[in-house]
């Protein structure tokens, strides 16, 4: 049995060997942990810095026993990861954190909408959309224009389009594959933003300052933070994040992903269990970053604190953008991270920089 806090010399298995894999390997080993990744994916990013690697599908019995067998707490930087792969862990008698619980909620856009709107959170109006008939229920109890999700398995603005009352049902349901789908009211937001929200083994919960996001073309650009706002709009992002962290019984990072609307009341797009993309910013422009937090929560160790030491425009690298890293790296405000991947692909996210300025009032 695992007895927390775990000790330096330990090893936390990740399931995923992505950038969040290989950030947080990089922070655990920081405070001397070893990290064990599991993977498909041969040559990973994580698995380039990481003590021990096992490459294989994530139902693969062998590996989960492999993965078990080796790690005293096992976390995840995808939220994708087969919910009877986690389930395994558990029956093998793993640790595992966070809980399956929220994995299984946040694969499934209904289920979380839905989850959210029992705790109390506020979403956009939606719909389950399974065919012709409940999307033109939809329209008529949503409206004329709305975005059309698959219910599982869509990220980076991936399996989703907007359809409108006078376009063609069985069309825009074949466009996504005839996948179960929910299709939600369109947001009407001012800004979007984020928070990344953390809570310890003994329900510690720490809060990073909120932060500014924009998208293109469903994938993050760029991220600002401390985002400026009213007390009114900070209070109600640590409602939502305690809230959330609660009843999940959540040990971790999470990323909540906001809506804030024309009147400044916030709204939840969607949550991921896991270190978040948002939170990069926090590499630099905090006291202790997002991803030595996790490792910190799922190891049994105080959290740290997550005051901001400085203002930072976070600008992710995509693609052949990642290319400029020596242009870059002369920038003396600009804090250079790259993910070592080996294809610069279109749109794939190859690193990111945090340009870092003085904070407001400092
Ligand atoms: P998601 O995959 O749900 O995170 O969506 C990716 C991006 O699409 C979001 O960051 C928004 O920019 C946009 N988006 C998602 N849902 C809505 C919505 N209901 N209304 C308007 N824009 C949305």
């Amino acid at each position: 049995m695992t007895v927390f806090p775990l000790p330096p010399g330990s090893t936390i298995g990740i399931l995923g060997g992505g950038q969040l894999g290989r950030m947080l390997a990089m922070a655990a080993a920081r405070l001397g942990f070893d990290t064990a990744i599991l993977t498909p994916e041969a040559d990973s990013p994580a698995a380039r810095v990481a003590a021990r690697v096992i490459v294989a599908d994530y139902a693969d019995p062998a590996a989960l026993r492999t993965l078990a067998g080796i790690s005293q707490v096992i976390t995840f930087e995808f939220e994708n990861v087969p919910a009877a792969a986690a389930a395994e862990l558990q029956r093998l008698g793993a640790e595992v954190a966070p809980a399956t619980r929220a994995l299984a909620v946040s694969q499934d856009r209904l289920e979380e909408k839905s989850f959210l709107n029992a705790a109390g959170i506020g979403t956009v109006g939606f719909a389950a959309v399974d065919s012709e008939a409940d999307l033109l229920a939809a329209f008529q109890r949503l409206g004329p224009s709305l975005l059309l999700k698959t219910r599982r398995g869509g990220y980076d603005g991936k399996g989703q389009s907007w359809v409108r009352r006078s376009d063609d049902p069985a069309a825009a349901l074949a466009s996504l594959g005839n996948l179960p789908c929910i299709a939600e009211a369109p947001a009407d937001f001012r800004r979007e933003m984020a928070v990344i929200a953390a809570r310890g083994r003994d329900g510690e919960i720490a809060l990073y300052p909120l932060t500014e996001s924009h998208h293109e073309n469903g994938i993050l650009r760029r991220t600002s933070a401390p985002a400026k706002g009213s007390p009114r709009l900070f209070a109600e992002a640590e409602k939502i994040a305690t809230t959330l962290l609660i009843a999940l019984e959540y040990v971790g990072v999470l990323g909540v992903e906001l809506f804030e609307d024309d009147d400044g009341r916030l709204l939840v797009n969607e949550f991921a269990p896991r270190v978040h993309n948002t939170g990069h910013w926090t590499l630099d422009g905090c006291e202790v970053d997002q991803f030595e937090q996790h490792i910190r929560a799922v190891s049994g160790w105080p959290l740290g604190p997550t005051a901001a030491i400085h203002h930072v425009e976070m600008t992710n690298l995509l693609g052949e953008e990642a290319g400029a890293w020596e242009k870059l790296a002369r920038e003396p405000e600009t804090r250079v991270w790259l993910y070592g991947k080996r294809q610069a692909l279109a749109g794939r996210k190859m690193g990111h920089v945090n340009r870092l300025s003085r904070l407001d009032g400092a």
